[in-house]
């Protein structure tokens, strides 16, 4: 099998140009002691926005980890794929998020449920989990009504898991699943019978992307309760220790946190709980590399800083159609938006105070970043003109993507600093 490292950090390059300032930033980390390996990721949806094929990704990642000379292993990600979409992400890519989310909730047939729920004596009653002070407690009734609303999801992923094991070869790819994008969050208790049925479903997998409690907007901080949170985050990591002894599972499997990037106040509680669980992370951090091209243009000023409020007044005026795919995962208030004449008549630093994720400075606008990170269509329409821009710019636009990676990310989650 091919093994998914202990720490990993899921980057996304939208326009394949940042690969090299990304994992610049994975090679401090290895300077400072700690190794975390890079994911690429770009969803189907991601590649259909920016009109992209699978294999640029691979190239852009491969072009980077050559001319870093990058020792460690690193991988390709077709994240949030399903049965549909899958087939483009083949060739390209070694890593496979497999999202089960839309299937959560649809019934198994009651027979596979009753044959789980026979399967699994020891999910029901008091169930005692090292690590975790209060055992849960279910019945047979509540682990039939789990197993109800997610044997489906988990039979939906073994039949993703073996349609890519028959292209690929089972042993040539690390298997995520998750469940991220979902009004509900899976609670501990859940976690295991999701486990326990993907153990049962023969699915190696290496990762799991449960939805957490609270909000995990695009590129702004964790809105919740941080306290509430970790707790869960320690009993969802004692729930994975427990069930990769008692079911089997690969002995490295871990947590992935999808829509990571910049949520400050939960870093320590992922730091502290996968040190004294001696658990891996995987973060994922996508769009926010987008958002600091942005910036790097915006702070390099004359047409760099042009382009930047041009993509703002487009992605004004087109704000329905672009918020509209990422409901789920925004909380805009459209009240506190500037206008595009307003932005039009901002210097660098203003562009910049504003956008960038600083939240002590008092010009810092979480809704106007929110839109900038689901306008990336409006860079991808402007063609050669945006990329253009990328490369005239491209050791601003590169500091600021490794600096954010480095200092934002990696140093907090990994390092715990
Ligand atoms: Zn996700």
């Amino acid at each position: 099998m091919l093994t998914l490292e202990k720490f990993s950090i899921g980057v996304g390059d939208r326009f394949a140009h940042q690969a090299k300032a990304q994992l610049t930033a994975c090679v401090m980390a290895e300077k400072s002691g700690v190794t975390v390996i890079p994911v690429w990721n770009k969803s189907n949806r991601e590649h259909l926005i920016v009109g992209s094929e699978p294999a640029s990704v691979r190239a852009a990642a491969d072009a980077a980890v050559r001319e870093l000379g990058w020792k460690h292993p690193y991988h390709v990600d077709a994240d949030h794929i399903n049965l549909g979409t899958v087939d483009r992400f083949i060739d390209a890519s070694d890593f496979y998020t497999l999202d089960v989310a839309s299937a959560i909730g649809q019934p198994a047939p009651a027979a596979d449920v009753a044959a789980f729920v026979g399967r699994h004596p020891e999910l029901i009653g008091r169930l005692s989990v090292p690590g975790i002070a209060e055992p849960f407690a279910t019945t047979r009734k509540s682990v039939e009504a789990v197993a109800a609303k997610y044997l489906f999801a988990v039979q939906e992923a073994g039949r993703i898991y073996r349609h890519v094991a028959e292209r690929k070869g089972a042993d040539h790819f690390v298997t995520e699943v998750s469940m991220d994008e979902t009004d509900l969050p899976q609670t501990p208790p859940e976690l295991l019978i999701i486990l326990a049925a993907i153990a049962d479903e023969k699915i190696p997998i290496q990762t799991i992307a449960p939805k957490f409690t609270g909000r995990f907007n695009k590129g702004v901080d964790y809105v919740g309760d941080v306290k509430q949170f970790a707790k869960e985050f320690e009993e969802d990591l004692a729930a994975i220790a427990y069930a990769v002894k008692r079911y089997g599972l690969p002995a490295n499997l871990k947590l992935s946190v999808h829509s990571g990037s910049d949520k400050f106040s939960i870093y320590k509680a992922i730091h502290d709980g996968a040190k004294k669980f001696n658990a891996g992370v995987h973060l994922k951090t996508a769009g926010t590399t987008w958002l600091e091209e942005l910036i790097g243009l915006a702070e390099a000023g004359g047409n760099g800083l042009a382009i930047a409020k041009e993509v703002y007044a487009e992605a004004l005026a087109h704000k329905d159609e672009l918020m509209a795919p990422y409901s789920t995962v925004i909380d805009i208030d459209q009240s506190k938006l500037p206008t595009a004449a307003e932005v039009n008549g901002w210097t660098s630093q203003q562009y910049t105070s504003a956008l960038r994720h600083d939240q002590k400075n008092p010009a810092y606008n979480p809704n106007f970043r929110q839109l900038l990170h689901v306008g990336f269509k409006i860079a991808a329409k402007m063609g050669p003109r945006y990329l253009d821009a990328l490369e005239a710019n491209e050791a601003m636009v590169a500091k600021n993507v490794t600096a954010n990676l480095w200092e934002r990310h990696i140093k907090p989650v990994f390092l715990g600093q």
